[in-house]
């Protein structure tokens, strides 16, 4: 793979090529098609007026790229942050291709990103911005077009509000048209705990391949949001111990495993993490680094990185966010011998869950919990021995198996279409 600065290295856009770029040459993808791939199929930038509660007009910026279509609609999620960018939507988009095609789901990829600070907006605000955003969006998405979700920020709330508009722009009531929508107006039960259970389902396959038992496996999970909470509560229900957890306001650790039953009461009632009796604080950035064996980043971006990878101390990596790892680190990692579990792997059970509820939906039969959690498990069984075994056939790392697997079959499939060129 090419050097990079470390301002290309943490730029999710870069790191995303990086593996693309290795990927499809191990590949022998042909010129042509490693063009098409490359690059998002379309990219929508929105200037998007909201009256604010001070009864001044603010203008936000947001996005939607849609990377493919190849496979099926175009899927992802919505990102309320400050700092979300063109590179980063594009980078999730196309890591959205790929995971739907790892997990070989019907879907292509797509993210979208609203530049804004959710936590300093009221409600109200916040679902004035989300109307008019989709408002902007509504020739763009669709059931058969491109079917957001949750991500970062945003939650069944806001997918109830983008169902509403999309749906009052149609006159009629269109369900399907976004992902992770309250149980009520079309959700699907266990989409919530969806992407946290799908971690725990592919480190089940891993620790059994390295001769490992949850009961003598220590966890860290960092983030304890809607992805990092659920898996830790799933896993330690499962047997894991639980040492670590990781937030943006500090860190804890109990080397006896934390109770995450309390931690969550704890967290409810205070609104962090922090100050829990029952665990030490811990330095946020050394905890990332201590001895474990699985740790789980869930909350950002480049959190392992050239400059602590070297120090990175778990068996096993199971990258519950988006883009935790950068390209460079990986190398690293992969000469120290830890067992990663890429992202566009790991934490595709959000998205395959995201699958069922647009199923759901288009026939308007619930499932069962039971029977969605089964057909999760199916799913997310068969995509890691699938990558497994691309690994080891190709004499090549997980994460470049699941982007060459994900890559051939995208690529297949539109040879079979055939390029309207
Ligand atoms: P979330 O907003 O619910 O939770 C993120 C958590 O991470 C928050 O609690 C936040 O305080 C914490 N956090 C932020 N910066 C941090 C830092 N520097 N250190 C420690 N903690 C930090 O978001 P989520 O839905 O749980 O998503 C987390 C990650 O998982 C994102 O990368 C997202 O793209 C990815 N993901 C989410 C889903 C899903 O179903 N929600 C599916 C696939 C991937």
């Amino acid at each position: 793979m090419k050097t990079l600065t470390l301002e290309q290295e943490i730029n999710p856009w870069e790191a995303q090529s990086a593996r693309f770029d290795f990927a499809a040459q191990k590949l022998n993808l042909d010129e042509g098609l490693w063009k098409v791939l490359r690059y998002p199929n379309r990219e929508l930038i929105v200037h998007i007026p909201v009256s604010m509660d001070t009864g001044k007009l603010e203008v936000f910026t947001g996005f939607r790229v849609q990377h493919s279509i190849a496979r099926g609609p175009a899927k992802g999620g919505v990102r309320f942050s400050p700092d979300v960018t063109l590179d980063e939507v594009r980078a999730l988009a196309s890591w959205m291709t790929w995971k739907c095609a790892v997990a070989n789901i019907p879907f292509g990829g797509a993210k979208a990103g609203s530049i804004c600070a959710p936590h300093k907006m009221s409600q109200g605000e916040l679902e004035r911005m989300t109307r008019r955003y989709t408002a902007e969006l509504v020739e763009f998405i669709g059931p058969e077009k491109d079917v957001p979700a949750p991500d970062m920020n945003t939650n069944e709330q806001i997918m109830a509000w983008m169902m509403d508009t999309y749906s009052m722009h149609m006159r009629q009531t269109v369900t399907s048209v976004v992902t992770g929508k309250p149980i009520n107006i079309g959700g699907s039960r266990g989409r919530r705990e969806a992407t946290g259970r799908g971690i725990m389902i592919v480190s089940n396959e891993a620790i059994k391949k390295l001769g490992m038992r949850p009961e003598d496996t220590r966890v860290i999970v960092q983030g304890f949001g809607n992805v990092g909470s659920n898996c830790a509560r799933l896993m330690a229900q499962a047997g894991y111990t639980i040492i670590g957890i990781i937030e943006v306001d500090g860190a804890i650790y109990n080397a006896r495993g934390i109770d995450i039953e309390g931690l969550w009461k704890h967290r409810e009632r205070s609104g962090s993490i922090a100050r829990f009796s029952e665990a030490e604080e811990a330095d946020p950035a050394e905890l990332m680094l201590a001895e474990c064996g699985i740790l789980i980043p869930a909350a950002i971006e480049n959190q392992i990185t050239s400059r602590n990878a070297a120090r990175v101390k778990c068996r096993i990596l199971a990258e519950g966010a988006n883009g935790p790892t950068t390209a460079a680190a990986d190398e690293i990692l992969a000469d120290k011998g830890v067992m990663i579990i890429p992202d566009i792997l790991c934490n595709a059970g959000g998205v395959t869950t995201s699958y069922f509820e647009w199923v759901q939906d288009r026939q308007g039969y619930f499932w069962k919990e039971s029977v969605v959690n089964e057909q999760l498990e199916d799913i997310m069984i068969s995509a890691f021995h699938d990558v497994v075994r691309y690994a080891e056939n190709h004499s090549v790392n997980n994460r470049i198996a699941a982007y060459m697997l994900a890559i051939d079959r995208v690529a297949y499939t539109i040879r079979q279409r055939g390029i309207y060129a």
